[in-house]
């Protein structure tokens, strides 16, 4: 995410390690990288100048005063502080209050308000314990009545549809009353989408609003789009006051120009960024988290938290005693593997380690996992359960079953082997320089 940015960003700050201390000069030089950064970001000038003028006056005033502090860090610092009042300070959550509480989705067509409509359901359902039905009022596009019908059955929600009523207005209010009558605690509404603005849309979405007097609207954007997803959030906040931004398509390579504008620009605050197809794929948009990954520091509260979602401590307890005594094997890896799929694209979640961020090829992605998951799914039960077994011959007869060559093969199991001596002198609580020594090497496996 905002790579670019951030490598741009990073080099402006490595500029001052040599310095001793903060300069008008060094300042002002770093100032203009700062700046330049932004606006390659798609940030508009205006908003990126006052920004730089922000932290140029900052940096002045406190120059001489923390000496302590090595000029780079100095200057990360205020620039993260700087980003997160550009977007917004603190994380506004959504009101979901009301029965049933209403939510409007709007935006236009492709951005993203179908997919976010079912991860949105999910998380309702799953995070807040919400009963949650979505309603389906895009009649213009037959797929996407389908397209929600499929979400709601995936993430397990009730759908309200018309297949034969062709006007969104009645519809939306219909499905308030078949919500409040069947005691629904949220109601999602996704509607129409055109490819751009026009009057007809920006008049059938003000209608629909004025009808059910949602508690919460979100306008839903594609980042992609950079400063042009800025004005279509503005114009569209002028005729329906919406109340949070939804930004998509974040795991692209978005610029990260309608991230740090919208706020200021609009004045209405990013509620949810999207991050891929899956339904999971949606975070809370935290303005500090996405400061501190913009300047390369990972999110590892993000990472935390997802981590402790997928967190099981019977599983966890079962695992540390078997690797206590070296009988770690092959069902169990099988088994961490979809943990940390279940966690979500493998690297988004490295994007989220500090360090991490910065490995660009990293070799570890779902195909590898994949890979790996068709060797061990052809080895038998009796060698998943004793990888001591696997000599060459069952070596050879995996390698067949799973149709990859005997290499592949070798490495997989080299690197289990190297995988599990490591657990195993780490719960008995070996220095850390042995370890790194016995460090498996993970490439390879792609
Ligand atoms: P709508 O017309 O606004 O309802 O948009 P859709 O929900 O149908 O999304 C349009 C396309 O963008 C679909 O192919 C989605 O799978 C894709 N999409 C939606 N959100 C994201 C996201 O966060 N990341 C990526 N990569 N694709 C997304």
């Amino acid at each position: 995410m905002f790579d670019t940015l951030s490598d741009k960003l990073e080099s402006a700050f490595k500029n001052l390690s040599g310095e001793g201390k903060l300069t008008e000069i060094n300042i002002a030089q770093s100032i203009k990288e700062i700046r330049r950064a932004l606006v390659a970001a798609d940030v508009n000038y205006k908003i990126a100048k006052e920004f730089t003028d922000k932290v140029k006056d900052q940096a002045l005033g406190i120059r001489n005063v923390l000496n302590a502090v090595r000029p780079g860090e100095l200057m990360v610092k205020i620039v993260m502080d700087e980003m997160i009042q550009l977007m917004g300070g603190q994380s506004v959550g959504i009101n979901t209050t009301g029965t049933p509480g209403v939510i409007l989705i709007a935006g236009l067509q492709g951005s993203g308000k179908t997919t976010f409509t079912g991860k949105l359901a999910k998380y309702l359902k799953e995070k807040k314990n919400q009963k949650v039905l979505v309603a389906a009022c895009d009649v213009y596009r037959p797929a996407a009545i389908e397209q929600l019908t499929v979400l709601s059955e995936q993430v397990g929600v009730d759908i309200y549809k018309e297949i034969d009523n062709k006007n969104p207005v009645e519809i939306s209010g219909n499905a308030v009353a078949y919500a409040k009558k069947n005691n629904y605690g949220v109601l999602i509404i996704d509607t129409a989408g055109r490819l751009s603005v026009d009057q007809e849309m920006m008049d059938e979405i003000a209608a629909i609003k004025d009808t059910i007097s949602p508690s919460e609207t979100l306008f839903v954007v594609d980042a992609m789009t950079g400063q042009d997803a800025v004005n279509t959030a503005a114009s569209f906040n002028d005729r329906i006051d919406y109340d949070g931004v939804v930004l998509t398509k974040l795991d692209g390579d978005t610029r990260g120009g309608a991230a740090l504008s919208v706020k200021y620009t609009v004045g209405k605050p990013i509620k949810f960024v999207s991050t891929g197809e899956k339904m999971d794929a949606l975070d809370v948009f935290h303005p500090d988290r996405m400061a501190q990954r913009i300047l390369g520091m990972g999110d590892i509260v993000s990472f935390v938290e997802k981590a402790q979602d997928q967190f099981d401590e019977k599983e966890a307890k079962r695992l540390e005693k078997k690797i206590k005594k070296n009988k770690f094997d092959f069902n169990d890896f099988l088994g961490q593997m979809a943990q940390i799929k279940k966690m979500g694209d493998i690297k988004s979640l490295m994007g989220m380690i500090p360090g991490m961020s910065k490995l660009k090829d990293v070799d570890i992605d779902d195909n590898s996992f994949d890979k790996v998951e068709s060797i061990i799914l052809s080895m038998t039960p009796k060698e998943r359960t004793n990888p001591e077994l696997l000599n060459m011959n069952r070596k050879k007869r995996i390698a067949k079953g799973c149709g990859r060559n005997i290499n592949e093969i070798n490495m997989f199991i080299k690197q289990f082997d190297q995988m599990r001596k490591m657990m195993h002198m780490m719960s008995k609580g070996k220095g850390m320089q042995q370890l790194m020594g016995n460090m498996p090497n993970m490439k390879g496996f792609h």
